[in-house]
C-alpha cells in the first residue's frame, strides 16, 4: 500500500535532473527539499537522512537495486542485513509477516522512538535487505524528518548507520558528507541526532520475553516495563569465538573504530593517569569525562558527565580524534549502566576488544 496513493510523481519531472554520480546535494529540512529527498527515494536513489539515533544511509527497502547501492556506499558486508525504518502500523503488518501481542505492546510504549525489533519478514522485503534471513529488523523513528520522508516518499526505507562500514557512525550531515560525498544522491540535514548511539536490537523469545541483541537508548530496565524476561546477548560485551553462533549479523565485524588506535581503560582516574603517563607515544591523546584530565601530559578530549551526553557524543569525538591526527588514544571507560550499556558496546568494539582494567 502506497501511503500517499494520489501522489502525482509526474509532476516533478520538470524539476528532475539526472545525478552525475559524484555530486551529492545538500538539503535542508524546508518543505521544497524534503519533497525532493522524497523523490528521490521513490526512484530507487540512496539519500543520507537524519534520524534519533544517528544518520541513515535510506533507500526503499523494497527495491533490491536500491538497496545494493546502499551496501556498496558503505562496504558493508552482504550478510549483515538492514532495518526497516516505517511511519505507520498499517506498515508494519506490510513488512511483518507476524505481529505477535508482545510486539504490539512494546510498539505501543516505545514506538516512535529507538527500538528495533526483529520478526518474521512478509515476501516484500527482498532479502538482500534482510542479509538473506527470513526475519526483518523493524523500527519506527521519532525524528520528524525520517518520518516526513518515509509518508512523501510513500515507501518503507531500510537505512543502516550512513558511515562507512566499520568506521563510527555519523551524528551531523558534515559527518555524512565527509563519508558520502560522491556516492549518494543526497543528504538532509536535520541537526545533530539527540540520542547518537544506534537503536536498540531486540529479538522476542516467547509470549512474554525479549533478548536484546544490541543495547541503545530503550535500556533493559525499560523492556522489563512490558516483557516480563528480558535478557542480554552475550555478544553484547563479549568478543565472539571463531564458529560461535551470531543471532545479530552485525556483532561479529569490527565496528565503529576511527582509524587511530583505541584502547579502553575501565576503572580508577588514578590507574587511568598511571596508564596513559606509562603507555603514551607518539600523537596519543586521551578521551575522558567532562572536568577530568587536566593533569595529563598528552592532550584530551572529553565526552560528556553522564551516559545520555555521553552516548550523545561518542561518534563526533572519535571522528574529531581521526581529524586531529590522533594515533593512540585512550579512552576512559563509561559506566556500563543505562544507556551507559551502549556506549561501552560501542567502545569495545571500537578498541577492537583491547580493554584494560586499571
Ligand atoms: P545498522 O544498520 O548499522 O544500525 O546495524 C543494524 C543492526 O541490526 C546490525 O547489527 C544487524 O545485524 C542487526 N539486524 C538487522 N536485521 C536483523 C535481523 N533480521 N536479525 C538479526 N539482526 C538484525
Ligand atoms: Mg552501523
Amino acid at each position: 500500500m502506497r501511503l500517499l496513493p494520489q501522489t502525482n510523481w509526474h509532476g516533478w519531472q520538470g524539476s528532475r535532473k539526472r545525478r552525475s554520480g559524484v555530486e551529492t546535494k545538500e538539503l535542508k529540512d524546508c518543505a521544497a527539499d524534503l519533497w525532493e529527498a522524497a523523490r528521490m527515494l521513490h526512484d530507487g536513489q540512496v539519500v543520507g537522512i537524519p534520524t534519533e539515533t544517528v544518520y541513515g544511509l535510506a533507500a526503499d527497502a523494497r527495491n533490491p537495486q536500491a538497496v545494493a547501492q546502499v551496501f556498496a556506499a558503505k562496504g558493508r558486508p552482504a550478510d549483515n542485513p538492514l532495518i526497516v525504518h516505517i511511519a505507520s502500523m498499517e506498515q508494519l503488518t506490510e513488512i511483518a509477516a507476524e505481529v505477535p501481542p508482545l510486539a504490539k505492546r512494546l510498539a505501543e510504549q516505545f514506538w516512535p522512538g529507538p527500538l528495533t525489533m526483529i520478526l518474521p519478514k512478509q515476501a516484500s522485503i527482498p532479502e538482500i535487505t534482510s542479509g538473506g534471513l527470513d526475519t526483518v529488523g523493524i523500527r519506527m523513528p521519532s525524528h520528524p524528518v525520517a518520518r516526513a520522508l518515509i509518508r512523501l516518499s510513500g515507501v518503507p526505507i531500510a537505512a543502516p548507520s550512513a558511515n562507512i562500514s566499520g568506521y563510527p557512525s555519523p551524528t551531523t550531515a558534515a559527518h555524512v558528507m565527509r563519508d558520502m560525498q560522491g556516492k549518494i544522491a543526497a543528504v538532509v540535514d536535520g541537526g545533530p541526532c539527540t540520542v547518537g548511539v544506534e537503536s536498540t536490537v531486540i529479538s522476542l523469545e516467547g509470549a512474554d520475553s525479549v533478548r536484546i541483541l544490541r543495547p541503545g537508548y530503550v535500556t533493559k530496565e525499560m523492556l522489563e516495563s512490558v516483557a516480563a524476561h528480558v535478557s542480554l546477548d552475550p555478544a553484547i560485551l563479549h568478543q565472539l569465538k571463531e564458529g560461535q553462533t551470531v543471532r545479530s549479523p552485525g556483532m561479529k565485524y569490527k565496528h565503529y573504530s576511527p582509524r587511530a588506535h583505541v584502547i579502553l581503560a575501565d576503572g580508577s582516574w588514578k590507574g587511568f593517569a598511571a596508564l596513559v603517563e606509562q603507555r603514551k607515544t607518539a600523537h596519543t591523546y586521551a578521551l575522558v569525562f567532562d572536568g577530568e584530565g587536566e593533569t595529563l601530559s598528552v592532550p584530551i578530549l572529553t565526552y560528556g558527565k553522564n551516559d545520555q551526553e555521553q552516548a550523545q557524543q561518542i561518534f563526533s569525538k572519535l571522528r574529531e580524534l581521526d581529524d586531529l591526527g590522533a594515533q593512540l588514544v585512550f579512552v576512559r571507560a563509561p559506566s556500563a549502566d543505562g544507556v551507559g550499556l551502549a556506549v561501552y558496546n560501542r567502545l569495545i568494539r571500537a578498541a577492537g576488544f583491547e580493554v584494560i582494567q586499571v
